[in-house]
Parts: structure tokens; C-alpha cells; sequence
């Protein structure tokens, strides 16, 4: 069985409907679709982001539509799926690998800067926001005591526990090749929180697994991530899928593509006339200049 997998991948584009489709879209969609050969191209709206609007969505799935990438089975939306990643998050939690974060973000920056690791940058954008690991150290039982009380908390994953438990993380490539996630960069991350409950992490691996994603293809940005998705497969007790990183596409300047550095919409280039396949030949012409 699992050799059939092997033979017809199944894919997923997994978009935000943040804002209009750009060419860094375009590009992840078109090298989904090319993986997949005979198999499926399943399209998952990753619409738990507070930011994601309906009208977004209509405009995303008309404009794959035209692109001609037609997703195989129906589509699947984040924001109908809570009950699944609430039975994940609670299976994490029963792991006793999780632990309740009751910092702000003020008291985070100001214990990193205590500790002289304040990040120049926002760091790795795919991995959320540095945390110093302040809670870690409060006992459990005080730790329940305040969670019960209903003091305002998330809940992150103890990375070092984890490692201690399954071993170092990695990945299977495209091609077969086991590599090793690097976790250096990554602070425990966030999985479970208040306002949107469910984390990025937890929702990307439970959706994985859950429609049968056996090669996950994706951007580049999300490396720094794999680790992490992987010591969650493990807890979850999830297949394994293999992933393919892709570079990413820049802007004519050079840039990183995102709405704030004026990325232009697959709209703007279909008011213009050009065809699909002169903006995925586009979007191939600015990839950033690297292997993948
Ligand atoms: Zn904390």
C-alpha cells in the first residue's frame, strides 16, 4: 500500500486568504502541480488567521482557476476543522511535553533582553517569535493551579523534552534522502493559544496527515520549520511525508514578495493581459538564486 503512495503523490497548495494571490503563489502552486503527475492536487484555505477574508477566497480560487490548477477533491477550510485540532492540542498536552506560557510580550522582550539575546530582527519568520523559556521553570502543580484560575496563558512545546524523547529531528527530502532539521533557531514554539486557538504548526501537520499529504512541497521560508513538524508527527504518531522546500520567488527589485513591500497581484498581471503560463514564466524568471 504504502508503495502506491510512493508512485502517485498527493499534494496540497495551502494559500491564506490574506490578500491577493502574487507570483511566489503562483510559483508554489505550479511546482505542486508538476510534482503530483498522475496523482492529486488538493487545495487546503489556511483561513484561521484573523486577517483571512471570504472575498479574498473567492479571488484565490478563481484566480487558480485560471492559472488551470484545479484542485482533485473538495476543498479543505482550517476554520471547519477546530474540533480536529482541538483533539491534537489535547493529545499533545496529555504527551507532558507541553507547558503553559503565561508571559506577556513585553515581559518576553524584557527577559531577552536580560539575557542579552534580543533578536535584531524579527528572526525567523516561520517560526514565531523568540521565547526565553521563562515558564518552563515554574513547577507543574503551580502551573495547573494558575491555568485552572483561568490566568491568561498559551501553550508551547518543550523542544529540548521532545528531542530528549524521539531523538533529533529529520525529514525525508523529495528524493528519499533523510536530512537533519536543524532546530538551532527555534525557541519551544506556541501551539495552542487563546485568541486564534490553534497554532500555524499543529493546524499545517494535523491537515497534513489528515488528507493524506505524502509529499509536502512548499517554500523555503518554512525550512526552519520542519523540525518542529517533524517532533509533532512523532508525538501525533503521524505518517511521515517527504518535503520539498522550493526557493522563492523576488520581487523585479530583489525582494522578498509580501503585501507591504507592493508584491503585484496575479490580478494586476490578468488586467494586463498576459497569459498562465507567461506568469508562471514570470515567476520562474525571479526566482531567488539558489538550489533546491
Ligand atoms: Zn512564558
Amino acid at each position: 500500500m504504502g508503495f502506491t503512495l510512493w508512485i502517485v503523490p498527493r499534494v496540497r497548495f495551502a494559500p491564506s486568504p490574506t490578500g491577493h494571490l502574487h507570483l511566489g503563489h503562483a510559483y508554489s502552486a505550479w511546482r505542486n502541480w508538476q510534482e503530483k503527475g498522475d496523482g492529486s492536487f488538493l487545495l487546503r484555505i489556511e483561513d484561521i488567521d484573523a486577517r483571512s477574508k471570504p472575498e479574498f477566497e473567492v479571488d484565490l480560487l478563481e484566480d487558480l482557476a485560471w492559472l488551470g490548477f484545479e484542485p482533485s477533491e473538495d476543498v479543505v477550510r482550517q476554520s471547519s476543522r477546530g474540533a480536529l485540532y482541538g483533539k491534537a492540542l489535547d493529545q499533545l498536552k496529555q504527551s507532558g511535553l507541553m507547558y503553559p506560557c503565561f508571559c506577556s510580550r513585553k515581559q518576553i522582550k524584557e527577559e531577552l533582553e536580560r539575557l542579552g539575546s534580543a533578536p535584531q530582527s524579527d528572526g525567523v519568520m516561520s517560526l514565531g517569535s523568540p521565547y526565553p523559556g521563562t515558564c518552563k521553570k515554574i513547577v507543574a502543580k503551580s502551573a495547573r493551579n494558575r491555568v485552572n484560575i483561568g490566568e491568561p496563558h498559551v501553550w508551547r512545546l518543550d523542544l529540548a523534552a521532545a528531542v530528549a524523547r524521539y531523538g533529533a529531528p529529520s525529514f525525508l527530502s523529495a528524493d528519499g534522502v533523510r536530512t537533519p532539521a536543524a532546530l538551532d533557531q527555534a525557541s519551544d514554539p506556541i501551539l495552542g493559544r487563546r485568541d486564534t486557538p490553534f497554532s500555524y504548526h499543529l493546524c499545517c501537520v494535523v491537515d497534513d496527515a489528515d488528507q493524506g499529504i505524502e509529499l509536502v512541497i512548499r517554500g523555503r521560508d518554512l525550512l526552519p520549520a520542519v523540525g518542529i513538524h517533524r517532533l509533532i508527527q512523532q508525538i501525533l504518531g503521524l505518517a511521515e511525508p517527504r518535503y520539498l522546500h522550493h526557493p522563492l520567488v523576488l520581487s523585479e527589485s530583489g525582494e522578498r514578495l509580501s503585501k507591504r513591500t507592493g508584491a503585484r497581484s496575479i490580478r494586476e498581471y490578468r488586467r494586463e493581459a498576459l497569459t498562465p503560463d507567461q506568469v508562471i514564466q514570470k515567476a520562474i524568471s525571479q526566482l531567488e538564486s539558489s538550489v533546491d
